[in-house]
């Protein structure tokens, strides 16, 4: 397609976006093009605002953000066999290889060759987005572009409760970033006899709650979640706990207030390395410990779909802000400053 759309890039060395004119991607022979309905603000876009270190060797400007998003096929290269003009699609973030041994192995999320829309190529925070069709998945009309948006950060959740099944069993989840609240979303819709949340802000727990959280923590109030979680499991400790929060108190609590033989996702990044005592973490008490980066491609999609079409999770008591494209700013602004009362933001180009 030709013509000039408006994009969020990343352009300065420096904090901050730019709103600018660019040429529309043209399509390769294996990609569509998709006009962008709804696209979502991550917490890694952050990073790149902001212009941390880790931003600063992660890409390399100029590059549009983004990679949470949805919207309609407009354009189909001659080699995509799978998806047609008008399909209602949203994408991994991942742009794999399909070729190398990880990918081989089933695990295509981590490709050893793995590129990232709005990191290694151009992203979404724009009116249209090239995409291959190798990281496509295509959206039933039934669900709102809004959730469409955040299809991607939902897998993630999906993956990091869903890796072992969670049927009948205790779940605590640590954290209440919007992962985390769609955490305790999918443990809801996935039949958990009960579901615990131990964040520290208070909307954000209200929020949790409205997911399908049963019990709550603020770790700012006296009461002691683990004490109050292994009270409350009979001495035992949960079945299923998933550290969503990456803080060095929280990771240890994971593993204080997982049962004997239970398991433990690891999902959360500590800003450091941390020490803790393994032989009891872990060995003598027989834990699992599952590690998850992203999500599978594409059982952890199927999940997610289907718990959606099931009517038990929606996730849009996590979308608590949205804004045209336009205001990207105020949304960035929202997720720094103001982040403590701030959920998933949706930019509509
Ligand atoms: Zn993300
Ligand atoms: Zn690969």
């Amino acid at each position: 397609m030709k013509g000039t759309m408006r994009a969020v890039r990343k352009i300065r060395l420096e904090p901050g976006f730019d709103l600018v004119k660019v040429e529309i991607p043209q399509i390769q022979p294996n990609e569509v093009l998709v006009k962008i309905a709804a696209t979502a603000l991550c917490g890694s876009d952050v990073h790149f605002y902001t212009w941390d270190e880790f931003a600063q060797k992660r890409i390399k400007p100029p590059v549009t953000i983004g990679h949470e998003f949805c919207g309609e096929v407009v354009e189909v290269g001659n080699a995509v066999r799978e998806y047609k003009l008008g399909d209602y699609v949203t994408a991994d973030s991942h742009i794999v290889c399909g070729t190398c041994d990880v990918c081989k192995l089933g695990l295509q999320h981590i490709c050893q060759n793995l590129k990232i829309f709005g990191n290694d190529v151009e992203g979404s925070y724009a009116e249209y987005i090239a995409v291959p069709e190798t990281s496509l998945w295509r959206l039933s009309r039934d669900v709102p572009t809004a959730v469409g948006a955040v299809m991607e950060p939902l897998g993630g959740a999906t993956q990091a409760v869903l890796i072992e099944p969670v049927t009948a069993k205790s779940v605590v989840i640590f954290g209440d970033g919007p992962i985390a609240l769609f955490g305790a979303g999918v443990a809801a819709a996935a039949g958990a006899r009960k579901v615990y949340l131990v964040g520290m802000v208070a909307s954000r727990l209200e929020i949790a709650r409205r997911m399908g959280a049963n019990v709550t923590f603020n770790i700012n109030d006296p009461l002691d979640p683990v004490k109050a979680i292994l009270e409350d499991t009979h001495g035992i400790g949960a079945d299923v706990v998933v550290e969503m929060a990456g803080a060095p108190q929280s990771m240890k609590n994971a593993f204080a207030v997982v049962r004997k033989g239970g398991r433990v996702t690891t999902f959360g990044l500590t800003p450091k390395p941390i020490e803790f005592d393994i032989n009891f973490a872990v060995t003598l008490r027989q834990v699992t410990v599952r590690g998850v980066a992203g999500r599978h491609m594409w059982d952890t999609w199927k999940l997610a779909d289907g718990l959606l079409a099931s009517g038990k999770l929606d996730p849009r008591p996590v979308i608590t802000h949205e804004l045209p494209l336009e205001e990207f700013d105020k949304g960035f602004k929202l997720m720094t400053t103001g982040a403590r009362d701030t959920g998933k933001v949706i930019l509509r180009p």
